[in-house]
């Protein structure tokens, strides 16, 4: 097992920004993940997993303890209608894996940068479509102890944005996904399909120097107004009614001018720029609608927390 010391996260995460890392370690299989975990007791150190860096701002000052960048990338098929997926294998590449198997499903998640790990961590989702739709059971590791166990989905306690991966408690290993069989034919339609949301994300959205919505869509009890009869819960909206989009910026961080919920590095943005930033959408947010947005990109090594609670 290979424990790097002072590693920079900056090419580790899409922002680009943060410090470094006091170690680093990339376990490629379990037990190397529940060595990793020994080192941490032995160090004392708090531990950060870490997958492609999609969903995070890494503080400028860095992460103060060891960074787990679980490089499991072992793909099955089981009965012919399950995948199990290691924690490190990019959504991408399972897509590409259960279509080469003629099982269908996973297709509407394409070009979602992140892996198996940071995906159920958050749930992903797109337009309806939730990870948890598909997922069946999983494996984690004990944070402290390094006991493995097999989870059913609801173990896994699944909602919008949020998994039982959130106290910390346990880290995912892997997941197993139910797909659907499907023929050559159906196959190549969804490839074409598949060709077709890529474009369409890539030409709607940033794709670079962002971790996608910085902040979470609000849930229906934190919001008084409605439209068309339903709680107007999505951030976008009030930060679009604010203008903020392609207008807001500090340093060298900006409110993409594709999307008021994404924040971009412009060129040379450090992470005290995009809080900087965010902090103050919160503010134009609270100062019109009094409500105040929460952050759905996970902050990575800020010794106080940054933004408005
Ligand atoms: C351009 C862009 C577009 C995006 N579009 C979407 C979208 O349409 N829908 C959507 O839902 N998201 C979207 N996102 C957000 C991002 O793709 C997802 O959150 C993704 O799942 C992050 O995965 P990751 O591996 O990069 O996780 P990271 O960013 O590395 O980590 C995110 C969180 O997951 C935790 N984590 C990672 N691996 C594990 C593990 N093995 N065990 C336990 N916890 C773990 C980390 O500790 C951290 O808290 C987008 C991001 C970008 C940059």
């Amino acid at each position: 097992l290979k424990i790097q010391e002072n590693i920079s996260l900056k090419d580790k995460n899409w922002f680009g920004t943060g410090g470094n890392a006091r170690y680093y370690v990339q376990p490629t299989n379990n037990e190397e993940f529940r060595e990793s975990i020994e080192f941490s007791n032995q160090h004392k150190l708090e531990i950060f997993v870490l997958g492609s860096g999609a969903n995070i701002l890494v503080s400028d000052d860095g992460f103060d303890g060891l960074v787990i960048s679980p490089s499991i990338l072992d793909l099955e098929v089981i009965d012919d209608k399950f995948i199990r997926a290691g924690a490190g294998v990019l959504i991408d590449d399972l897509i590409n894996f259960s279509l080469s198997n003629n099982l269908s499903g996973l297709e509407e998640f394409s070009a979602i940068p992140g892996t198996v790990g940071g995906s159920v961590y958050i749930n992903i989702h797109y337009y309806n479509y939730l990870l948890s739709d598909f997922l069946v059971s999983a494996r984690v590791i004990n944070s402290k102890t390094g006991e493995i166990v097999e989870v059913d989905k609801d173990w896994l306690e699944m909602g919008y944005d949020t998994s039982k991966l959130h106290y910390r408690e346990y880290f995912l290993l892997d997941a197993t996904f139910q797909l659907k069989k499907v023929d050559e034919l159906e196959t190549a339609y969804i490839r074409g399909r598949i060709f077709e949301i890529d474009r369409h994300r890539k030409s709607k959205y940033p794709y670079k120097g962002t971790c996608g919505s910085f902040f979470r869509n609000f849930h229906e009890d934190e919001v008084n107004l409605e439209i068309g009869g339903k709680k107007a819960i999505w951030s976008a909206y009030y930060l679009d009614k604010i203008g903020v989009k392609g207008e807001l910026s500090v340093g060298g961080a900006r409110v993409s001018h594709q999307h008021a919920n994404m924040l971009v590095n412009t060129d040379s943005a450090t992470s005290s720029d995009i809080i900087n930033l965010a902090r103050k959408m919160q503010e134009l947010v609270k100062d019109r609608f009094g409500i105040v947005l929460q952050p759905e990109c996970q902050l990575v090594g800020f010794k106080d927390y940054p933004l408005y609670k």
